[in-house]
């Protein structure tokens, strides 16, 4: 019998949708189903009283643009270059960096030949990986890099976005935010906003002949003779030979497969992943006259020491000081709505703390301290909305953690091919490094190099 699809490709996700628009760009009739009514995933937008809100990544490498480049689609995306001011003591240090980092570096109490060691140190890193390569974890090459406080700090802020602890956070991720790994030494924000980079990869599998379905659940994978037969949905059954899942790789294997075909060792191996600590959002539409900095999308507020502040979120308690991240994509597309821009502050809930009371107390305090990076913020304030970790499913349809999975030294990432013929995993779990939205990409990418052959 001749089947109505090649290929099912389980959540739009970036993963799910970058490996459909390469897939179905060379011929294979591809169906994608997504379970909520908005496609993208952690990778979306949603409208609240008329404002429009990223509410998860927001931060774009240019890497994706060579993907974006393949499939026709890069003008599209109308990409924004922006930049990120990271504040610690008092001390404001700007990325991507450029002549002023010399003046702003010896703010932080370095003198000149610390900025150079600090210099050749980090090129000997992002040129050649030469402390990446040699230690496990991030904070070991931050200890090669520098011994300086404050930059330490602000160079652990890889554990902030993918919700790791410090000391678990695998080295790879320096190169992968400051280097050339993916291109986040020059981030990008579309100028049509977060949700247009979805959208267009929609676009690609529409363009092809492919199908993008919202608001369909895929509640099994079928296996049949040891191979990929199909999917069993809410709306029904529909038959393929190939099934990707972009619904992470535990529902992948032991909801949606059930474990069925796969190996103990492989079921303990992805047991072992952990999710990371959960963020809060809270959305916010203000003046614009608040303070901003037009061409500046992120402000990243630093606590004395981030380590220490790490062990409070780990071990349950309220830190200290937080650190939170405040995100104003309009100061640097220029769109206002009703004469606002706005922005999404970010910060971390203490592992395990489910006491909305706790969080929602947390939040206000966060949002007082905002004046600190963005000095009249909190009077201009005219719209506001908070997502607590424990809203996030609900409210927005996802887990608040930004990677599913929270990167690791403990865990290896999975191949693209699971051991059940047929049946294909990409985003955040699978190779190749880091969780974040270059790497799903670039997990679909390579999932349909793969099925391709
Ligand atoms: P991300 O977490 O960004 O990689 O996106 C994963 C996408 O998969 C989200 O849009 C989810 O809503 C979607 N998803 C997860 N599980 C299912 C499922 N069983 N059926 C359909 N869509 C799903």
């Amino acid at each position: 019998m001749n089947k109505v699809y090649d290929i099912i490709i389980i959540g739009a996700g970036l993963g799910g949708l970058t490996g459909g628009a390469f897939l179905s760009r060379v011929g294979k009739k591809v169906l994608v189903l997504e379970k909520s009514k908005v496609i993208g995933g952690r990778c979306s937008s949603r409208i609240w009283d008329g404002f429009s809100f990223d509410v998860g990544a927001d931060y774009f490498a240019k890497g994706m643009l060579k993907t974006f480049a393949r499939l026709d689609k890069d003008i599209a995306l109308r990409p924004l270059g922006f930049l990120v001011k990271s504040f610690n003591k008092g001390k404001v240090m700007t990325i991507p960096p450029g002549l002023h980092l010399i003046r702003e570096l010896s703010g932080f109490g370095m003198n000149k030949k610390e900025i150079a060691g600090f210099g050749f140190r980090m090129m000997k890193e992002l040129v050649f990986e030469g402390y990446s390569k040699r230690y496990k974890t991030n904070d070991r090459v931050i200890d090669e890099v520098t011994d300086n406080p404050l930059l330490r700090n602000i160079l652990n802020i890889g554990a902030f976005f993918s919700g790791s602890l410090p000391y678990k956070m695998p080295s790879y991720w320096f190169n992968l935010l400051f280097g050339r790994t993916y291109g986040y030494d020059f981030p990008f924000y579309p100028m049509d906003g977060a949700q247009r980079i979805p959208d267009l990869l929609a676009e690609v599998i529409r363009e092809n002949g492919g199908e993008v379905r919202t608001n369909v659940s895929v509640e099994k994978i079928h296996i049949e003779k040891n191979k990929a037969a199909g999917v069993k949905t809410t709306d029904g059954e529909i038959e393929a030979d190939i099934v990707i899942s972009n619904s992470g790789i535990q529902d992948t294997v032991f909801n949606l497969v059930k474990g069925k075909g796969f190996s103990a060792e492989f079921k303990n191996r992805v047991k072992k992943y952990k999710p990371g600590l959960l963020m809060n959002s809270i959305f916010t539409a203000f003046k614009t006259n608040a303070g901003t900095i037009n061409g500046v999308h992120l402000y990243c507020y630093f606590p004395p020491d981030i380590r220490e502040m790490f062990a409070a979120l780990h071990s349950g308690k309220i830190p200290d000081e937080p650190m939170f991240t405040v995100s104003v994509p309009d100061a640097v597309t220029g769109k206002m709505t009703d004469g606002c821009y706005t922005g999404t502050i970010k910060f971390i809930t203490p592992r395990g703390e489910k006491r909305k009371d706790v969080i929602l107390k947390e939040a206000e305090r966060v949002i007082d301290m905002v004046d600190r990076v963005i000095p009249n913020f909190t009077k201009s304030i005219i719209y506001k909305k908070i997502v607590t970790s424990e809203d996030y499913e609900d409210e927005i349809g996802f887990e608040s953690c930004i990677a599913p999975i929270a990167e690791s030294i403990e865990y290896k990432k999975m191949n693209h091919r699971m051991p059940v013929k047929g049946i294909y995993s990409v985003g955040a779990t699978v190779l190749p490094n880091g969780g974040c939205t270059a790497s799903s990409v670039e997990s679909g990418r390579r999932c349909a190099e793969e099925i391709l052959g």
